[in-house]
C-alpha cells in the first residue's frame, strides 16, 4: 500500500473508494464475458461489424477490470478474489444473451453500456476534489464507456436503416 500516495485523499474513507471500485471491477468481469460470449453466439445481418465491435469491447471491458484492481490494490485494498462474488457486488448485472438476433444482442450491450456510464459518473462524482488519482481513472473509463454507447448505437442504427430500405425494395 502507498502511504503517501493514500494521504492525499481528503474527505472520504479510503474504505469507501476501495467498496466503490470493487463493485465496479464486478461490473467489468461481467462485461467482459457478457461481449466474449455475445460475439460467439450472435447470428444475423451484418453480424461481422457487430463480432468486431464486441470483441473490441470485450478487450476494453478486461483492460478496465485490469485499472480498477490495480488501483484497488494501491489504496490497500483486495480486489474481488472469487467469481461469485462479481454477482453480489455488482452494480449493473449480467445480461443472460437469450436472443441471438444481431439487433437484440446490440440492445442488451447497449443497457450495460447506459448503467456503465451512470455508475462511473457517480463514482466520479463521489470522489471528486477528494481521491485525484481515482478520479483521473474512473474519467478515463468513463470515457470509454460512453464511447461504447455510441459505437452500438451507431451500428445498430445502421443495421435498422439498412433493414428499412431493404423493405422499401422488395
Ligand atoms: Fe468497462
Ligand atoms: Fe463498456
Ligand atoms: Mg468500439
Amino acid at each position: 500500500m502507498a502511504k503517501r500516495g493514500n494521504s492525499i485523499i481528503k474527505g472520504i474513507e479510503i474504505s469507501e473508494v476501495i467498496n466503490m471500485l470493487n463493485k465496479a471491477y464486478a461490473d467489468e468481469w461481467l462485461a467482459y464475458y457478457q461481449y466474449f460470449i455475445e460475439a460467439k453466439v450472435i447470428k444475423g445481418i451484418m453480424k461481422d461489424a457487430a463480432i468486431a465491435e464486441l470483441e473490441q469491447h470485450a478487450t476494453d471491458e478486461l483492460r478496465h477490470a485490469n485499472m480498477l484492481a490495480d488501483r484497488i490494490l494501491q489504496l490497500g485494498g483486495t480486489p474481488l478474489l472469487n467469481p461469485k462474488e462479481w454477482f453480489t457486488h455488482t452494480n449493473c448485472g449480467y445480461e443472460e444473451p437469450k436472443d441471438f438476433d444481431v439487433v437484440a444482442i446490440l440492445e442488451d450491450s447497449i443497457k450495460g453500456e447506459q448503467c456503465a456510464i451512470s455508475t462511473y459518473a457517480n463514482i466520479a462524482e463521489s470522489v471528486k476534489d477528494k481521491d485525484i488519482v481515482t478520479y483521473d481513472i474512473v474519467s478515463q473509463i468513463l470515457a470509454d464507456e460512453v464511447e461504447h454507447e455510441e459505437d452500438l448505437q451507431a451500428l445498430s442504427d445502421d443495421i435498422t436503416d439498412f433493414i428499412t430500405s431493404m423493405k422499401k425494395h422488395i
